[in-house]
């Protein structure tokens, strides 16, 4: 047993490990794992990722794999948010209602329970990144909403349907 002011004083090479968990999808009856819970993390090492989401990821990579003949990696560059990450990135990019970039209403806060993620795609052989335009018209096949048009090529897609049916 660790004091609890060790813990406290502890580097954060002491959460190693943290969040390092498989997570798996069935497609088709098929099982998939190509996903990790700390892709999904926020700054603060919280992560949340709907299921629906990581259905999509799946299916999105598999197709991206198909169609390069390759494996290909799809890197979730942002997963969950809280209030207190928005109001950063905000500070940086703009609320959209100001002419930036951040919605008020992110899909990626913590309450709409982790149905947003940004993503690029990389084929692993050649380390080439997947053109942001192909990469979001094959998210759109498997998300409900995508957008891609972003300045530093990262898509964003996510599953708000499932609020309304679910
Ligand atoms: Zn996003």
């Amino acid at each position: 047993m660790i004091p609890r002011m060790d813990i406290l004083s502890m580097p954060a090479t002491f959460c190693k490990g943290r969040n390092d968990v498989r997570l798996v999808a069935n497609l088709d009856g098929e099982e998939f794992s190509h996903f990790r819970l700390r892709e999904f993390e926020n700054g603060d090492g919280l992560a949340m990722v709907h299921g629906s989401a990581l259905d999509s990821l799946e299916r999105t990579r598999r197709e991206l794999c198909a169609m390069a003949k390759e494996e290909v990696w799809l890197i979730v560059t942002d997963g969950v948010r809280t209030q207190a990450d928005l109001e950063r990135l905000a500070a940086r990019l703009g609320w959209t209602d100001e002419g930036g970039a951040v919605s008020r209403n992110s899909k990626h806060l913590s309450r709409f329970g982790g149905i947003a993620v940004d993503v690029v795609a990389v084929v692993r052989r050649t380390r080439a990144r997947v053109p942001q335009r192909t990469l979001g018209a094959v998210c759109r096949r498997y998300f409900v909403w995508v957008k891609d048009d972003y300045g530093d090529g990262h898509v964003h897609a996510d599953n708000r349907g499932v609020l309304e049916t679910s």
